[in-house]
């Protein structure tokens, strides 16, 4: 039986699971990932898309462009706000969830990776282990 990794926004509206193990975690200073979370950095948990389900509540999307040109789908809370998830054209067979909507914050561990790392803030160290991106990240290997 696979691991269920369940989260949802603040007010709890909104209920999602992932199944399994996550494909990717990034830490992100990009502007679109501190527009959406209001902080300096964003953490970024994929799942496979065919892994992730809604469980309660219907997120409001909100698609934007990226510096890149491409667009990325955000879902959100309509009462309370959370951004809980969101499609990037950038990685379409993937769902991400925003790290800190997990029940369990803790369960995805250490991001592999801190992209848009030029934005980091100048007071925050990232341990050794984890590989600097100044801007985006490539497609993922696996
Ligand atoms: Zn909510
Ligand atoms: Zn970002």
């Amino acid at each position: 039986m696979e691991s269920k990794h369940e989260g949802g926004c603040f007010c709890g509206a909104i209920r999602y699971c992932g199944t399994g193990s996550p494909k990717r975690v990034s830490a992100c200073s990009c502007r679109w990932c501190q527009g959406r979370t209001g902080s300096v950095l964003g953490v970024s948990v994929y799942f496979d898309k065919a892994d992730v389900v809604f469980l309660q509540g219907e997120p409001t999307v909100f698609s934007l462009t990226s510096d890149a040109g491409r667009w990325i789908k955000t879902k959100f809370c309509p009462t309370c706000g959370t951004t809980v998830g969101w499609t990037l054209e950038f990685l379409p067979d993937f769902h991400g969830f925003a790290g800190g909507t997990f029940d369990d914050p803790s369960f995805w561990g250490d991001p592999q990776r801190y992209v848009f790392a030029r934005n980091k803030p100048t007071w925050l160290s990232v341990s050794d282990h984890i590989e600097m991106l100044a801007a985006m990240a490539g497609p993922p290997a696996d």
